[in-house]
């Protein structure tokens, strides 16, 4: 093929043009973008080999090289991975594949400063060649092709790139950055191997620089601070040394890796430019082996929500790289946790479909799962400090300290979705009860567990009482709540979508049953006196006549009417029976074009209102019914069947 230009594709074009026209904080990002683009291409030569080793030809040992020559003003990182042929260079290096570059195009704000803030955090990939090189030249072999089908990709990071056929007799990829006058600093061994050590210690790959020697023949070795300080004057020796410390991080004793290393390597694998909120590094020895580092991170991305999306995990066989997003080792109600998983015991050649059948997959996931669960416990247990002292604020240590506050964070990024659990995973439905948090009437911050609840409940309270609705402020303003805020006791608040699903698996909890107080006859039991439970008998009587025509009039709309003593300030409200879907599970599954069977509730007026009082005798009743119903039916969130004609009957009553 002789040379072709291509243009970019826009989102590519657009991007360029921000990273050639901005000024950096964080200039550097470059390198641990390329190297970890030629670590990638390692990892992928060494699984598509696993079934045909011929594609190592003579180099099975896979690695990066970094070299520099200062009079060409070049920097090139070579790596002896997959390499691309002349169409994936076209196809991988034209247009934006992978969703975190995708993702940053879409973050662009349009101002240059804060832009350029973001891509020093982020990178953005390939392209970040840009930023110290005005000409990226790109020649590179797929593993399997012959020499002659090397290719040569070169673009000025403008419109265009050039491509044309070329012979290359090594296997994989060589970036060669043509420096702009003003990065020169990066042809340094010095420099190149801080940066090596900030970013890329732990890619399981070895990192070789070329050893440099002053003409005299004294050998600088790269790993020398002193050597990139001195003046010129330095030829290359031909050897080659290892600068990074190429070992997979997880692999290496917890003591011996710091935090910040921890969050670094947080950073390559999630591709998130925010440390993550905690994580759990652990051997598992026994039946099966593994290691497990697992990472909860401290904000959910924006397809958390999407119930395909791949699992985090990258699964390494005897820390050989075989898949990212290994579903089947972590459940999917914990698909934001991120991490890495090394198997002593899974053969190399496992697929997608065997980890789904495997023993041994099925004692990690288990194992990972108990372990995710074990963190969160152990963030919830010190999420607040210990009740209003400050001395036993004191007396915490910092370890406890720095994890105040966190269970609240993770748990309003994720909760909703760690709620999934609870229809998904029975076996650990106790420990996910108790890792439950809700606003309550009491409580406007989403912060009340069960427990909390218990220890608070009233004398003589048997039951843990909850109301469902879209929103706090509805939840709270329920007429059906009335009654509970009278005589002080809580009632949890539940406003997430999944609360009434995931509450179809959670009855009780610790003994003490869940009650809806929208569901059922009102009974308090022992939290009603004898003189109150006496007053809401005489009241069904006297009502007897007015509750039969009342239902006569609402037919069509009501299951039955009675009388309550649930409501305080309130006429009327609805409620379902004991087993009856909640109306707004039902409005729920319509909205989202299920079928729902049609609920029909049961009207519950309350005997000390004066409107009902009045109700009676009034030459309105009719109208008067079906208002008191479409009220209580828009307190609680839903809408009349037919709001023009409440409209209408609320007109004709005004005037
Ligand atoms: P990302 O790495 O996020 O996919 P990049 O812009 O860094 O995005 O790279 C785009 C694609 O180009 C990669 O997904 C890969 O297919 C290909 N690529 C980049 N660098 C190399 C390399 N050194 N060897 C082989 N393929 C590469």
């Amino acid at each position: 093929m002789s040379k072709q230009t291509h243009a970019f594709q826009a989102e590519v074009a657009q991007l360029l043009h921000l990273v050639t026209h901005s000024l950096y904080s964080n200039q550097e990002i470059f390198l641990r973008e390329l190297i970890s683009n030629a670590s990638d291409a390692c990892d992928k030569l060494r699984f598509e080999a696993l079934n045909n080793n011929g594609l190592y030809e003579d180099a099975p040992e896979l690695q990066v090289r970094l070299s520099f020559d200062k009079t060409a003003k070049t920097l090139t990182i070579t790596d002896n991975g997959i390499g691309m042929t002349a169409q994936e260079a076209i196809d991988h290096l034209g247009t934006i594949a992978k969703s975190g570059t995708k993702d940053f195009v879409s973050k662009l704000s349009g101002d240059q400063k804060s832009d350029a803030q973001l891509i020093g955090q982020f990178g953005v990939g390939f392209y970040s060649g840009f930023i110290v090189a005005d000409k990226i030249t790109v020649e590179t072999r797929r593993a399997g092709a012959t020499p002659a089908e090397g290719v040569r990709w070169v673009s000025g990071g403008t419109g265009d790139f050039e491509v044309e056929t070329i012979t290359r007799t090594e296997r994989g990829t060589s970036v060669i950055l043509h420096l702009r006058e003003e990065a020169l600093d990066y042809a340094n061994a010095w420099k190149l191997k801080e940066i090596v050590g900030k970013y890329s210690d732990h890619i399981s790959l070895p990192i070789l620089m070329e050893k440099e020697a002053w003409q005299d023949g004294e050998l600088i070795d790269p790993n020398d601070e002193k050597a990139g300080r001195q003046p010129g004057g330095m030829v290359k020796t031909g050897e080659w040394d290892t600068v990074n410390k190429a070992s997979a991080l997880w692999t290496r004793p917890k003591k011996d890796i710091t935090d910040e290393q921890y969050a670094d390597f947080y950073k390559q694998i999630s591709r998130d430019f925010e440390a993550p909120l905690t994580w759990t590094h652990n051997r598992v020895e026994g039946s099966t082996e593994y290691t497990q580092l697992l990472y909860i991170p401290s904000k959910a991305p924006q397809d958390l929500w999407n119930r395909d999306k791949k699992a985090g995990i990258k699964l390494y066989v005897k820390r050989v790289f075989i898949m990212d997003d290994a579903e089947a080792l972590m459940p999917s109600y914990l698909r934001f946790v991120k991490g890495v998983v090394d198997s002593a015991d899974l053969p190399l050649n496992v697929s997608r479909e065997l980890l789904q059948e495997s023993r041994d997959v099925k004692a990690i996931r288990e194992g990972c799962t108990k372990r995710v669960l074990s963190m969160l416990e152990d963030l919830a247990k010190h999420d607040k400090a210990p009740e209003a002292s400050e001395e036993v604020t004191d007396v915490l240590s910092d370890e406890d300290k720095a994890k105040l506050g966190q269970y609240s964070k993770f748990y309003a990024e994720f909760g909703a979705v760690l709620k999934e659990g609870l229809g998904e995973d029975f076996g650990n439905l106790a420990r996910l009860s108790k890792l439950l948090r809700f606003a309550s009437s009491t409580h406007d911050t989403v912060s009340v567990s069960f427990a909390d609840y218990k220890a608070r409940m009233k004398e003589g309270q048997d039951a843990i009482y909850y109301i469902t609705a879209d929103t706090l402020a509805a939840a709270k303003n329920s007429p059906q709540l009335e009654v509970f805020k009278k005589k002080g006791i809580e009632v949890l608040l539940m406003t997430d979508r999944v609360d009434e699903w995931a509450l179809n698996f959670v009855h009780e909890f610790d003994g003490t049953p869940l009650q809806s107080v929208a569901k059922g006859a009102f009974d308090l039991g022992k939290l009603q006196d004898e003189e109150e439970k006496k007053a809401a008998e005489d009241a069904a009587e006297t009502f007897k006549p007015m509750l039969a025509k009342l239902k006569e009039a609402l037919k069509d709309k009501a299951e039955d009417v009675r009388v309550t003593s649930r409501l305080v300030d309130s006429p009327a409200c609805l409620v379902v029976t004991d087993d009856g879907m909640s109306m707004q599970l039902a409005r729920m599954l319509k909205q989202a074009g299920q079928s729902a069977p049609e609920v029909k509730p049961v009207l519950e007026v309350n005997p000390e209102h004066p409107l009902v009082k009045k109700l009676d005798g009034s030459v309105h009743f009719h109208d008067l019914a079906h208002i008191l119903f479409d009220q209580a039916l828009l307190a609680e969130g839903g809408m009349p069947a037919d709001p023009a004609a409440y409209v209408t009957r609320v007109n004709a009553l005004l005037s």
